[in-house]
């Protein structure tokens, strides 16, 4: 059995509107493990929407689509399904009822054209919409088999029928008709043997993406169960286990050798698990061993300050930290003219660590951290950009110089990932000694 998903609505062909409904949907099919093959998204067009229901009624078996259910001349969703099926609209006197009882309740008066909102393709049944005009429409079409290229997938196009519920494109309704009718009548009306797919999402930063790949050279491959995929995002790189089985916790449980392989394989390099982010790794580490840091970032714009507060909301593991953006802030913040520490070079090394331990000392913090990632200008040929990243704790400055290239739009937030992954060694090299 398969799935598609179709998004209806100009706003969201014409990019002013994220399609989240098909995202919502997809999630949800995919907890009752029901694969969704197909998302379409088409325009408030009567040809383009009519053409789009006859593909999907010959290629999948069960369709959700959004939108278009509305009362004006743009909402077309209901004389397209009547034109794809060949079954003539009839008006429904229980929707009619219904969306006169909604304008009661508001009490305004239900212009004519709402009643449209209660006609329906012969044969199909209404989905109600408690909080909205527009009812759904649950329709089931039996399939003639003659689409171009012949079966869908899994060879069952020939023959049998396709059944669509048609739902509006209002976020907070068309959830609410899920919830409250539609899932339970795919759960009956598909007889599905219980089915679960769960996934599970392992945070990497360390490596790129190909070298980290090299590192689980059997895992990222097509068709393994369960299966391993890979993404990077603002260079964080997240590894997706995905099962599939009879239920929730055979699906946990098919995973978990899996993620303890790709655990043992790459060691540090994965930091967290779904949702979590490097500096929710530093903050814990920071609570675990009850140890306070603090930050001066030149050139990272304050991205360090702002995901350690969020990270440390309830705690003070985060002290705060100094936002650089000129050599004469960074003077004022070293208490000493520009001539004193330019002689190091103003993004040295050594300029870093005097930073890192200013921080600590001013902060009154158990680790200062530091960042420099003001490329030299005029650019040298002969010293090729790069990152001073220093950690100063009660026992010793340590620094790092790293190479400050890529793409402009995430150099900032690789760069500030890559210090605050500083920390984060750090704290677990001080665990393992303790
Ligand atoms: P409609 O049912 O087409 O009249 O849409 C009603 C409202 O829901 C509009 O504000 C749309 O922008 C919004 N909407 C429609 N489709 C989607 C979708 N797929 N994802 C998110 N919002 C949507
Ligand atoms: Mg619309």
């Amino acid at each position: 059995m398969n799935a598609e998903i179709i998004a209806i609505g100009d706003e969201l062909t014409s990019g002013q509107r994220l399609d989240t409904n098909s995202q919502w949907l997809s999630q949800r099919l995919g907890e009752m493990g029901i694969r969704v093959l197909y998302h379409t998204t088409v325009g408030d067009d009567i040809e383009a929407n009519t053409r789009v229901f006859a593909n999907a009624f010959q290629r999948a078996d069960l369709i959700i689509c959004t939108g278009g259910l509305g009362p004006t001349d743009d909402d077309l969703t209901r004389l397209a399904l009547s034109r794809a099926c060949g079954e003539p609209l009839e008006t429904r006197e229980e929707a009619l009822e219904h969306i006169r009882r909604i304008f009661r309740k508001y009490s305004r008066d239900m212009p004519d054209r709402n009643k449209r909102q209660a006609e329906f393709p012969q044969g199909a049944q209404m989905i109600p919409n408690p909080h909205g005009t527009a009812p759904g429409v649950d329709l089931i079409i039996p399939r003639d088999g003659q689409l171009e290229g012949g079966q869908s997938p899994d060879g069952q196009s020939e023959g049998g029928e396709s059944r669509i519920f048609a739902l509006p494109g209002v976020p907070a309704e068309m959830r609410e008709m899920w919830e409250q009718t539609v899932r339970q009548r795919i759960q009956d009306g598909f007889a599905l043997a219980s089915r679960a797919i769960r996934h599970r999402r392992l945070k990497c930063f360390g490596v790129g993406e190909s070298h980290l790949e090299q590192m689980l050279p059997d895992m990222i491959k097509r068709g393994r169960v369960p299966a391993v995929g890979i993404t990077v995002s603002q260079a964080t790189i997240t590894l997706r286990v995905t099962a599939e089985d009879a239920s929730e916790d055979a699906c946990w449980e098919a995973m978990t050798p899996t993620l303890q392989t790709i655990r043992e394989r790459l060691g540090d390099l994965v930091f967290g698990e779904e949702d979590e982010e490097l500096e929710h790794a530093v903050a814990s580490l920071l609570a675990q061993s009850d140890q306070v840091l603090a930050t001066a970032e030149w050139g990272t714009g304050g991205l360090i300050a702002h995901w350690m507060s969020e990270a440390c909301r309830g705690s003070q593991h985060y002290v705060g930290g100094a936002v650089l953006r000129n050599e004469q802030a960074v003077g004022a913040l070293l208490g000493v003219a520009a001539e004193h520490w330019a002689e190091h070079g103003s993004h040295s090394a050594e300029l870093a660590a005097l930073l890192a331990e200013k921080v600590r000392d001013s902060y009154g913090a158990d680790i200062g951290l530091a960042v420099a990632a003001i490329p030299p200008a005029p650019p040298r040929a002969d010293a090729p950009p790069r990152v001073a990243i220093a950690l100063a704790t009660a026992d010793e400055t340590t620094t790092k110089l790293i190479p400050y290239s890529g793409h402009p739009d995430i150099l900032l937030t690789r760069t500030a990932k890559q210090a605050l992954n500083q920390v984060r060694l750090l704290l677990l090299k001080q665990r393992a000694v303790r």
